[in-house]
């Protein structure tokens, strides 16, 4: 065991590889949200890359890392644009699939002048990516230091994902949103879970409020077979929890304009972080830095800062 993990180490072409989804953002803006059965002429119309497997392969490639991403797109205009994003953001397309006669994921925003909105999501082709299509890419996972996964796309696809890694010596991290029961089979595959106050609450049972809850929160995923979970606190920060660490990581004090993807930027940066062999604390700072920074300016791809970036802010802060 130990050989196959030098070896598929010394393998290693990707640093994350992120088995998960796409999506593509459909933003309208309207002075009032349609009544049922009315039409309304709106403002203005936007059109933006997104999905969770999708935003922090992003965030990740953004910083640096050679990032794969197994997923599925439609056979459609938005399937070729996903397609092309990636590409262009340096992401490996290799294993992307198309799914003949499906439309691509895709969300439909409605945003009022007062903020409040209404959001359909279609997951598309996303549900269609398969255990067999990612067995098939098992050899990307053997050669990637790190997979990550969400719950945008179905539970057996990521539990056949996550056991060619653990045979491989490939890190598994879970991030489990959108918030949804999942099946300790899942949890013990996973290496690291990283789950947001809502989904530990919808995962635990338990409401994560304080360092108390989120502690028992954690206990309860630790005593399910998790080997180490990271709760996020929005502008609380984040608290590691493991048999050696209980620990607290304070957000940065920012003026937050726009907080969504703030988790995707999260975990994105502390997979290349881990991809970097910082040590699990050293990754949670920096990744409270880049969420930091995410969360200060407006969109969710366009809000993920490049490398540069990071360290223009780290030296405007020394
Ligand atoms: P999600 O977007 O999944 O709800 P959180 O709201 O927990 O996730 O945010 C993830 C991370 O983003 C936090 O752990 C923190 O590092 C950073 N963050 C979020 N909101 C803020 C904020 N207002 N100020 C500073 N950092 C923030």
């Amino acid at each position: 065991m130990a050989e196959r993990q030098i070896e598929s180490r010394t393998l290693t072409k990707f640093d994350v590889m992120v088995v998960g989804s796409n999506m593509i953002d459909l933003l309208s803006h309207i002075s009032q949200l349609p009544k049922m059965g009315e039409t309304v002429i709106g403002d203005s119309f936007h059109l933006g890359h997104g999905g969770k497997g999708a935003n922090q392969a992003v965030m990740a490639a953004r910083l640096g890392a050679r990032v794969g991403m197994i997923t599925k797109v439609g056979d459609d205009v938005f399937g070729k644009m996903t397609i092309e994003n990636f590409t262009k953001e340096g992401i490996s397309t290799d294993t992307v699939f198309i799914q003949k006669d499906q439309s691509s994921g895709v969300a439909p925003i409605f945003v009022d002048k007062n903020g409040s909105n209404m959001i359909v999501i279609i997951p598309g082709a996303n549900l269609d990516l398969t255990p067999q299509e990612v067995q098939g890419a098992a050899e990307r996972i053997r050669s990637s230091k790190i997979i990550v996964s969400q719950l945008e796309i179905n539970e057996e696809t990521i539990i056949a994902g996550f056991q060619i890694a653990k045979e491989a010596g490939t890190t598994t991290i879970l991030n489990p949103a959108p918030a949804r029961p999942i099946s300790d089979e899942l949890i013990k595959l996973s290496d690291l879970i990283i789950p947001n106050e809502t989904e530990a609450e919808v995962l635990t049972g338990i409401k994560v409020e304080g360092r108390k809850g989120a502690q028992q929160a954690a206990d309860k995923l630790l005593g399910a077979g998790a080997k180490q979970v990271i709760l996020t606190l929005g502008a609380d920060g984040a608290y590691l929890f493991d048999s050696e660490h209980q620990a607290h990581f304070p957000a940065l004090s920012v003026e937050p304009v726009d907080t969504t993807g703030a988790g995707d930027a999260f975990i994105g940066s502390l997979a290349y972080a881990l991809a970097q062999d910082q040590s699990l604390p050293e990754a949670i700072r920096f990744a409270n830095l880049v969420a930091a920074i995410s969360v200060t300016k407006i969109g969710t791809q366009a809000s993920f800062p490049t490398a540069k970036e990071v360290d223009q802010v780290k030296s405007s802060l020394l």
